[in-house]
């Protein structure tokens, strides 16, 4: 069996299941968000009484995260919602954006979009999170109520998104019918290229299998090159498994994966057991392909969708509006250190955004000092707009006043992972994804460079 088919199998209670088999699995933890958490809610009380109790308080985890910092009234309630729930269920794992638990969230729009406006408990993007606080296990089953739940597969997990129905059916019985999907391979060789980061690996995988490529499918990555990826590498691959449809991606367990779940788990006092699954001799895949991290070079996804690939250096002819840093897959501590790598004692030409995916990571870039300066200085020094506000913000449009929203026609170069129209605002704007290091290129010359011009 692959990775994928092991972990179901073990779910299932079953000793073999094949692709294509229906079968019914136990879930480890259900997330959900302000978004699709209130429909979810919903969905649960209507089917299981209002009454009902969820199935087990420990493994439900609720983040806020999508559309906090905005003063629209109905994105407001919706962490209102969440609250209530949380009281009412007596849930443990709620990262709410205000400390008071008989309170009510207001974004206060004349504090300004920079300014922290969060409580301490307060955990950011979802799926950044979700590892960070101690909730990713391998070999654990996650349903989530984002398609970027898959996200996690970087940990040895099965990890996948689901609709609200799904998601309350899960409240109440904690299983869900799901069909096994067959196995995509890709065998990860070499060494990534001074440049050349972790999103230049996906953007060239969903280049090569297009975007609706692995639709139902599991994308698993093994082979000798994962070694040299950081689990922050890893979770912008498996993030972006979704953008070619796939239905979760899966990386294999190494002393990596356990240093760095061991080291949450223990932190936030979380669930510390697990038991990943390694690899089987006859595992069969539907497809393979060899990824050489060597031969790679900076990579850029061209509107209107995750397949459009192109070599960074061969579209310095688009002149650009915005370039936008941020997201689950491109606000982590390590894409803001690359992308200040290449911005650090130079100034941008363009409008440049940086949301740090949590707050856990604004801490980080405004503590670690290269020099006399942190990063978080040398950032805005270069120009960049920098909010201490972690958050989806505009990665997903949002209502119009969030941080960074396209609110008119315009090109941006993103570290984002969704580029369909209308995903960052306006429905005409374009929108261009890449590396955090060819967002800062593009930031500093004002049109799509590779960032190997900038680096020695
Ligand atoms: S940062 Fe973007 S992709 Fe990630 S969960 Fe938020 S809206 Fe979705």
């Amino acid at each position: 069996m692959t990775l994928t088919e092991k972990i179901l199998a073990r779910a299932a209670g079953k000793s073999h299941v094949t692709a294509g088999e229906n079968i019914w699995v136990q879930a480890d933890v259900l997330m959900t968000h302000d978004v699709c958490g209130p429909g979810t809610i919903g969905v649960f009380k209507r089917e299981f009484g209002p009454q009902a109790k969820v199935w087990d308080r420990e493994r439900v985890v609720i983040i806020p995260d999508h559309y906090i910092f905005t003063a629209d009234s109905k994105s407001n309630r919706n962490v209102d919602i969440l609250r209530d729930f949380v009281r009412e269920q007596d849930l443990p794992y709620f990262y709410d954006v205000i400390d008071d638990p008989a309170g009510s969230w207001k974004f206060d729009p004349s504090k300004g979009l920079l300014q922290r406006q969060y409580g301490s408990n307060y955990a950011g993007v979802c799926h950044t999170a979700l590892p960070q606080k101690g909730h990713t296990r391998p070999g654990e089953i996650l349903f989530g109520t984002d398609s970027h739940t898959c996200m996690a597969g970087a940990f040895n997990q099965f990890a996948t998104g689901i609709g609200n129905t799904d998601a309350g059916f899960v409240l109440g019985a904690g299983r869900l019918l799901i069909k096994v999907p067959e196995t995509m391979h890709f065998r990860v060789e070499g060494r990534l290229q001074p440049g050349v980061m972790a999103k230049d690996v996906i953007l060239h995988v969903i280049g090569e299998i297009g975007f609706d490529g692995a639709t139902y499918r599991a994308l698993q990555f093994d082979g000798p090159g994962v070694a040299s990826l950081s689990m922050d590498d890893r979770m912008t691959i498996a993030n972006m498994a979704i953008e070619a449809g796939g239905k979760n991606a899966i990386f294999e367990f190494d002393a990596r994966t356990a240093e760095y779940v061991e080291a949450r788990t223990r932190l936030n006092g979380t669930k510390s057991t697990y038991e990943p699954v390694l690899a089987d001799r006859d595992q069969k895949f539907l497809y393979e392909l060899v990824v050489n991290l060597d031969q790679l070079e900076p990579t850029v996804a061209c509107h209107p969708d995750p397949g459009q690939r192109k070599k960074a250096k061969e579209l310095g002819h688009i002149q650009l509006d915005r370039a936008y840093l941020g997201s689950c897959t491109g606000g982590k501590t390590s894409d803001f250190v690359e992308f200040a790598r290449v911005l650090r004692g130079r100034h941008v030409k363009i409008d440049t955004f940086g949301v740090p995916a949590t707050p856990e990571i604004v801490g980080e870039l405004q503590r670690t000092r290269w020099g006399n300066r942190t990063i978080w200085q040398i950032l805005v020094e270069a120009g960049v707009q920098m909010t201490e506000n972690a958050g989806c913000s505009a990665c997903l449009g949002g209502p119009v006043d969030t941080f960074g929203r396209m609110n008119t026609p315009m090109k941006c170069i993103s570290a984002t992972n969704r580029n369909f129209p209308g995903r960052m605002g306006h429905k005409e704007s374009q929108v261009f994804l890449a590396s955090p290091a060819t967002v800062a290129a593009s930031a500093l010359a004002g049109c799509i460079t590779d960032p190997r011009e900038y680096l020695n």
